[in-house]
């Protein structure tokens, strides 16, 4: 069987078509404009396919409570455009065929509890470091939604000793987007963070933060495994970094085989940065499944 697959971020939409086994047979990218410039590119794309179902992960914020009147909508995206546009309708309409809908970040997660890095858990937590801080979260094998759905790049953190920068989130300074994305880094230092590599100190203070956040996860969530991916995250020193600023921040408290094996535990994306297109085929080919039970 045959399933679409759409990744519809900010710069650019990536559609694919994939199999049961999450394999991907061909891809095709659009820049994301607008949504009268875009769409018809994507919608003739999928147009004669043979797919069964098509699956898409999508920036945020989105309507994913099915029982609302805009589920399947983006909504205040400062992304004007897009703002309010109702993806999920649209794509229904021009191909009539059940259509998965997640956030962009639980995406990544699905197709790396399906196929990568955190096969066959049930509880994990992936965070993105790229352009913004976003994160998904599996819980009981199930993601989560929630109230809208998780916005951890935006929590708080204690500001690293003699740190004085003020942060670039617009709404709170030095949250972890705010101290952490690739835009931070840029505007902290002065440079892209790609052209930082060699520069020690911004990778210590970088894993501060990171390490901060994810021991808050930790303690909230209990996730199994943590899965770090996006831009930032291709500085792989960091990974070492990281977890020995968790195993310190933890200091002990909390003693699981998992926390004893952190190289084990806190871990980069496990699909070659395929791991978003691969989970918007499994939320293709969980929605068929789903319409197959119901008939
Ligand atoms: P997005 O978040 O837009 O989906 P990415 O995950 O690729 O895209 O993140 C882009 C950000 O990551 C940029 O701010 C860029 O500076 C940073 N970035 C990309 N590649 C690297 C790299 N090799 N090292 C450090 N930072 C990087
Ligand atoms: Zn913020």
């Amino acid at each position: 069987m045959l399933y679409g697959a759409l990744e519809a971020g900010g710069t650019k939409m990536v559609c694919a078509i994939g199999d049961e086994n999450g394999r991907i047979l061909e891809q095709f990218f659009v820049p994301t404009t607008t949504p009268e410039e875009t769409m018809p590119q994507i919608i003739q794309y999928f147009q004669g396919k043979e797919i069964e179902g098509l699956g898409i992960a999508c920036f945020g914020p989105i309507d994913l409570h099915k029982d609302s009147e805009t589920y399947g909508h983006i909504l205040e995206t400062p992304k004007l455009p897009w703002r309010n546009y109702d993806i999920v309708g649209v794509m229904e309409e021009a191909l009539h065929i059940p259509i998965g809908f997640d956030t962009d970040v639980n995406g990544s997660l699905l197709g790396e509890v399906t196929w990568g890095s955190a096969k066959g858990l049930t509880d994990a937590v992936y965070l993105t470091i790229g352009t913004g801080v976003g994160g998904g979260i599996l819980s009981n094998g199930k993601l989560l939604h929630g109230m809208l759905h998780p916005e951890m790049g935006h929590m708080k953190l204690a500001r690293a000793e003699g740190d004085t920068y003020h942060g670039k989130c617009p709404y709170h300074g030095t949250c972890l987007e705010g101290l952490s994305a690739g835009p931070a880094i840029e505007d902290r230092w002065g440079k892209p963070a790609r052209e930082l590599a060699d520069c020690g100190e911004v990778w210590e203070l970088e894993s501060d933060y990171i390490a901060q956040a994810l021991v808050t996860l930790i303690l909230t969530l209990s996730p199994q495994k943590i899965i770090l991916g996006g831009g930032v995250m291709h500085q792989t020193q960091l990974f070492p970094m990281i977890r020995r600023k968790v195993a310190e921040n933890l200091n002990g408290y909390l003693n699981t085989s998992q926390l004893q094996d952190l190289d084990s535990y806190i871990v980069p994306a496990g699909l070659n940065d395929d791991q978003g297109i691969m989970g918007a085929v499994k939320l293709a080919i969980d929605a068929k499944a789903a319409e197959l039970q119901t008939k």
